[in-house]
């Protein structure tokens, strides 16, 4: 028995062996969960596929987030299958990379509006179209970064959008909770995965970050998949609204 049997739920986001939630899907299952993933698309697919089934997951769906069809029939593919679900997991994210090259005032209006749609809305729409199959008691985590609180270099449009994320994590708390729904934010240090390689310079936020954290070290992937299972579980039945860093304490180190 873990603490997690019992529980069901799904993962947005996995596109490789390299991303955060599959370090978020291992820790799940070892700890009892039952789970179902999305891909964005057919050549990611190709990769999602055999992962989630190594895990024993029989519901792997197609999804791009900006796509209110695909997001509905994923909840209802879940509501003829289950019925209800207890969790589910954000991991997801996009801005253009040329907008995370450019000096952030050259952010176009386009670019803008596509961070903050991939990157932040989703959220709120994923948890629209989850809520009348959701468990009450049911917890949401999504992924943020520090560039949402402090200006990191090239980090850019990609900080406004979690910002934006963190904050529609503090209001969906404050409308969930009634129903004993909890949502919140785990901050991960910086990882080498797809989504990272857009980020330029990345290397040298690396480096920064394994000299400057109070650990001298980075973070791994099954770190912030620990944490999030901290927080899909009824280990922190009184945790809502939080943003939980996972970043060897370099967030509170101006060293
Ligand atoms: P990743 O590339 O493995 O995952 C990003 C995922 O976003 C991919 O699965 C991709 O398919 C998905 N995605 C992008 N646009 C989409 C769309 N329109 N519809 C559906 N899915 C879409 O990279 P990752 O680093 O594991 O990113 C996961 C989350 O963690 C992101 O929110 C990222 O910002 C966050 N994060 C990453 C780091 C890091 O250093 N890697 C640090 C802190 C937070």
């Amino acid at each position: 028995m873990g603490i997690m049997t019992g529980k069901r739920g799904i993962i947005f986001g996995l596109a490789n062996d390299k991303s955060i939630a599959w370090g978020i899907a291992q820790q799940l299952k070892e700890a009892g969960a039952e789970l179902a993933f999305t891909y964005m698309n057919e050549a990611l697919e190709k990769r999602v596929r055999p992962l989630a089934e190594s895990l024993g997951s029989e519901i792997i769906l197609p999804c791009d987030v900006m796509n209110e069809t695909e997001l509905a029939a994923v909840f209802s593919a879940l509501e003829e299958r289950w019925g209800k679900i207890d969790f589910f997991v954000h991991a997801v994210a996009f801005a253009n990379r040329e907008d995370l090259k450019k000096p952030f005032s050259e952010t176009s209006r386009e670019g803008f509006q596509l961070a903050l749609d991939v990157s932040a809305y989703s959220l709120v729409s994923m948890t629209r179209h989850a809520l009348p199959i959701m468990n009450d008691g049911g917890s949401i985590v999504t992924m943020t970064y520090l560039g949402s609180v402090r200006s990191v270099p090239q980090y850019n449009v990609m900080g406004v959008a979690k910002a934006a994320l963190e904050s529609s994590v503090r209001y969906l708390a404050a409308e969930l909770g009634e129903r004993g729904i909890r949502v919140n934010a785990v901050s991960a240090g910086p990882i080498k995965t797809l989504a990272a390689s857009g980020i330029s310079n990345f290397k040298e936020k690396l480096s920064i970050a394994e000299q400057r954290s109070p650990l001298k070290r980075l973070v791994t992937q099954d770190e912030v998949g620990k944490s999030t299972l901290y927080l899909l579980s009824d280990l922190s039945t009184a945790v809502t609204g939080e943003v939980h860093y996972v970043d060897a304490g370099f967030s509170n180190n101006a060293g």
